[in-house]
């Protein structure tokens, strides 16, 4: 049954090749496009599917579209402007799993559009980075109609190993921005306890494994201080740009509900502060660097 639905996936970068590479190994009939036409050969070349000329054609032989693009004006781009685009081909009846970290209210006027088109949009944000969408083990924050979350879930399955209803469309992105909101606080607290730490003459190794057996322990002390901060690598695979622009999002919501949020702003600036600093294309791991330049002081030298 859910080998029959084809499905189009635009946007094969760090995340949407592994998610489509999942799609395509639960045997569904796989069409993907990418702004960089040589990604979407490469992808057909190495995992197969096939990658249409144009997204007219891509959206006409699909019944389940992904977008999983950089941001929403991207994604509106790619659904409603220039010569070619999704809105061209869109079948009366095919679903749109807006997949991206977007803006709630940019998908939710999406998806109004979508639905006179006789088509209905969905948005299924993710979380768990590049090695979780590698083994199809991803979080994925799910707002729409039930019926079709029903229809789309075998795709969806294929990506994710816990698909979590968040309410009506929109609210799966208002669920991740203030997901990575959390991370980042957890991050940013957790690399300054670990400068204090190192001055005090810990080491920060060693306070990162007490740390994960105590209360301190978060998803960045687990899975990223060693791996990517005190290796100095560097290289999670998500950009410094893209969570900026979480970060954006999850303040934007608290000025639209009027929430006050002041230790959300102070993250969300540190986070601007390092994205001037190292560029929008480093490692979101890079805001280490930050706090390390504020203290002045390098984690792991010496140790
Ligand atoms: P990426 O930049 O690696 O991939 C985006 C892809 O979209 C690229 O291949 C790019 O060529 C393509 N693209 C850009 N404009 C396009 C257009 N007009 N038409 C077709 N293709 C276009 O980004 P990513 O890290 O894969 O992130 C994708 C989305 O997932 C973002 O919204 C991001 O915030 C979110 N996300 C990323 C991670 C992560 O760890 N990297 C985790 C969770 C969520």
């Amino acid at each position: 049954m859910s080998d029959k639905i084809k499905v189009g996936f635009i946007g094969v970068g760090n995340m949407g090749w592994p998610m489509a590479a999942c799609v395509a190994k639960a045997g569904f009939e796989l069409s993907v496009a990418d702004a960089r036409r040589e990604v979407a050969n490469n992808f057909v070349q190495q995992i197969g599917g096939r990658a249409p000329d144009t997204l007219r054609e891509l959206a006409a032989t699909s019944d389940v579209i992904v977008t999983m693009l950089p941001t929403s004006a991207i994604v509106s781009r790619v659904l409603t402007g220039g010569e070619d685009n999704v809105f061209a081909g869109l079948k009366p009846g095919t679903i749109i799993v807006e997949m991206s970290s977007g803006v709630p209210s940019v998908t939710q006027e999406l998806a109004e559009k979508v639905a006179a088109l006789g088509a209905t949009l969905i948005d299924g944000p993710v979380s768990g980075g590049v090695p979780r969408a590698k083994t199809g083990q991803l979080a994925i924050m799910v707002g729409g109609e039930d019926a079709a979350i029903e229809r789309a879930m075998p795709v969806l399955s294929a990506m994710g190993s816990s698909v979590l209803r968040t309410g009506a469309v929109g609210s799966g992105q208002a669920t991740k921005a203030l997901n990575n909101l959390v991370s980042t606080g957890g991050f940013l607290i957790g690399i300054e306890a670990l400068l204090i730490g190192q001055r005090f003459g810990l080491d920060p190794a060693v306070m990162t494994d007490v740390l994960n057996a105590a209360t301190g322990m978060n998803n960045s002390t687990q899975k990223k201080f060693k791996q990517f901060v005190l290796s100095r690598k560097f290289d999670a695979g998500f950009t410094m740009g893209l969570l900026s622009k979480d970060l954006s999002i999850a303040l934007q919501i608290g000025r639209e509900t009027a929430t006050p949020t002041p230790f959300s702003a102070l993250c969300k600036e540190l986070v601007a502060a390092a994205q001037a600093m190292f560029g929008p294309d480093a490692d979101h791991t890079e805001m280490a660097r930050l706090s390390e330049r504020l203290a002045g002081e390098e984690l792991g030298k010496g140790t």
